[in-house]
């Protein structure tokens, strides 16, 4: 076997929080945790893709961490007296990446992961250190395409784009292979008896080969959900994996609950997708969505709340407490209180490239922001309800021309007599009826649009760099159904919102009113994007995400399941 002599991370200066040695006095208070124990050159301290992984922290001798592709060993990492090992999955509990073998004979302390997650929760000084390795090894592997998966596809491939995206934001490393790119790819596909036509091609763990998989598919084949029990009545479970939801799911688990968070896609939600938020408070320099929801999906671990990704609820049943939620793959997770986290999507506009500039001239958002950057310049807002015209007359402020596109013959029937007003008024606004964008023209940033005239069906071309999509959010509640009250788009009623009649019919069975953030059920909670009347902001889905982890307290200790087998009452909403 061919071997690369030197270790491939750290890369760059980070090397001391990558690698770092622990003192004497740091070492002293782990060894009371776990086992002391010999080691010899040549043993195998943990296989690839085992399940169970051990933290192993470095006495005497030496560790090699080695990733084994075909023929070829790399050696990816070495860890002498007073290191350790481990990454991001000691703390997810997913499976070894890689390899680790004793390089040198001598000595290490051996933890559990329950062990080695209850240090890293008690212990404030080792947990900065350890967390910040795991974190920056796993950020290195990312970067630098060094995983247990290797994706075979092309950047034309639809599929390639979703599978590189969900590998992405559940933070996996990959290796990528293009097709139009890499000309020895034929030997690779040959070797594993698959033909051009089945790209995207996932590799995993150099076994498995999966042909265009679904995203459930990929996380089943890499071992996303495997250490997560959904056999349990939980204290908690979350539904969806945004800021709201992880939010709730850090205060929810730091405060000692059992906390089960259940998410369609990968963490990270709408804001995981957002190239810079700027808003979000102690960013004065933004953060990308990616890296604040990434945080946080760390955070969450750490504390113990686990997270099933793809994995999408499909049904509620509320008849009973413990409720039950129904994931599409068939199974069912059981809860003593819910938080609804499933945010909403904002319609996207329907043209060919669209994602592409997304951020780059085509925005979901009309704050002072991105006013800034159109400052001057022409703009169009697409839409004809409120969030438009308030999108359309703040932008007027600044901005040389904002051209209103809806499809209609007019705004009256969707939006607000005062903003129709407004609009009128301003000379700088002008609206344009029966019109819709058709294409989207550009290189980096978006430089031009096509709009065609309904009517007419006449395209024209106009140089304008900055388009406002307000076509209005779709909260993703259909899989409540008549399970609690929603508003009449859609969107979760809580607390003070529901009136005594609507609490009434959907048979409120207390008599106290619900709390702020509570459904029209009692123990089910919605907070962030899907809930009625929020901010749909981050901030607002964080900070609504950790107010109610004080709440679900509050609902736990008045739940006894003696008390209440059945949720709702008879239809009769009983007097205060
Ligand atoms: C492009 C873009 C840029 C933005 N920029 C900013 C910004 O700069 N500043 C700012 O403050 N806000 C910004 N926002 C708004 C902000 O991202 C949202 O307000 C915020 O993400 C809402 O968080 P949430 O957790 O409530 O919902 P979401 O972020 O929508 O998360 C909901 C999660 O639930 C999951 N889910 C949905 N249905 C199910 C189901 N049935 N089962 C399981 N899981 C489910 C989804 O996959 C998703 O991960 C931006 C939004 C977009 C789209």
């Amino acid at each position: 076997m061919a071997e690369t002599p030197q270790p491939l991370l750290p890369i760059g200066a980070r090397a001391d929080h990558v690698f770092p040695t622990l003192t004497a006095a740091q070492i002293g208070r782990i060894a009371p945790h776990g086992q002391v124990r010999p080691m010899s050159r040549g043993e195998i301290l943990v296989q690839a893709g085992e399940p169970v992984v051990p933290f192993f922290v470095v006495t005497a001798g030496a560790i090699e961490v080695v990733r084994t592709a075909g023929d070829t060993e790399t050696i990816v990492a070495v860890h002498g007296p007073g290191q350790f090992s481990g990454e991001v999955n000691m703390i997810s509990g997913r499976r070894a990446l890689f390899s680790s073998r004793v390089r040198e004979s001598g000595t290490v302390i051996v933890l559990d992961r329950a062990e080695m997650v209850a240090l890293v929760q008690n212990d404030a000084e080792l947990s900065e250190i350890l967390m910040r390795a795991f974190i920056l090894r796993r950020v290195e592997l990312v970067t630098s395409g060094m995983g247990d998966a290797v994706l075979i596809g092309s950047m034309h491939s639809p599929g390639t784009l979703r599978i590189k995206e969900f590998l992405t934001r559940n933070g996996h490393p990959y290796s990528y292979v293009d097709l139009d790119h890499e000309s020895d790819v034929q030997a690779m596909l040959d070797h594993f008896h698959v033909a051009v036509t089945d790209i995207p091609v996932l590799i995993c763990r150099g076994e498995l080969v999966l042909r265009n998989p679904s995203n459930s598919e990929v996380a089943e084949c890499l071992g996303f959900n495997e250490a997560i029990d959904q056999t349990h009545v939980r204290d908690l479970v979350i539904v969806g994996a945004g800021p709201a939801g992880l939010a709730a799911a850090v205060y929810g688990a730091s405060e000692g609950l059992d906390v089960l968070v259940v998410e369609s896609a990968a963490p990270g939600g709408q804001a995981g997708a957002s190239s810079r938020i700027e808003n979000y408070l102690g960013f004065p320099l933004g953060i990308s969505g990616q890296e604040l929801t990434g945080r946080a999906y760390s955070q969450a671990q750490k504390f113990g709340a686990q997270v099933t990704v793809a994995k999408k609820a499909r049904a509620l049943h509320c008849e009973r407490n413990p409720f039950s939620i129904e994931l599409e793959d068939g199974s069912t997770v059981a809860a003593r209180t819910i938080i609804i986290a499933t945010g909403a999507s904002y319609r996207k506009l329907a043209v060919h490239d669209a994602a592409r500039f997304e951020g780059a001239g085509l925005f979901y958002a009309a704050t002072a922001m991105e006013a800034q950057l159109c400052r001057g310049e022409d703009v169009i807002v697409i839409g004809g309800g409120n969030s438009a015209g308030q999108a359309a007359v703040f932008l007027a402020q600044s901005a040389r021309r904002v051209y209103v596109l809806v499809r209609g013959a007019g705004l009256a029937e969707t939006m607000s007599s005062y903003l129709i007003r407004r609009i009128e008024q301003s000379p700088t606004i002008e609206l344009r009826t029966r019109m819709e964008i058709v294409a989207l023209e550009g290189g980096d940033r978006l430089e031009a649009v096509h709009w065609r005239n309904n009517q007419t069906t006449a395209v024209e071309r106009r140089s304008v760099g900055h388009v406002f999509v307000m076509t209005g959010a779709e909260p993703a509640t259909r899989w409540l159904a008549d399970c609690v009250v929603l508003d009449e788009k859609g969107f979760v009623k809580t607390g003070t919102d529901l009136s005594r009649d609507e609490l009434r019919v959907a048979g409120w069975p207390r008599t106290r009113g619900p709390h702020h953030l509570e459904t029209s059920l009692p123990g089910v909670f919605a907070v962030g994007d899907v809930r009625s009347g929020n901010q749909k902001r981050v901030a607002s889905a964080v900070g609504e995400g950790s107010t109610a982890i004080a709440l679900v307290h509050q609902l736990l200790k008045e739940w006894t399941p003696a008390r209440e087998p059945h949720v709702r009452s008879e239809g009769r909403l009983e007097q205060d």
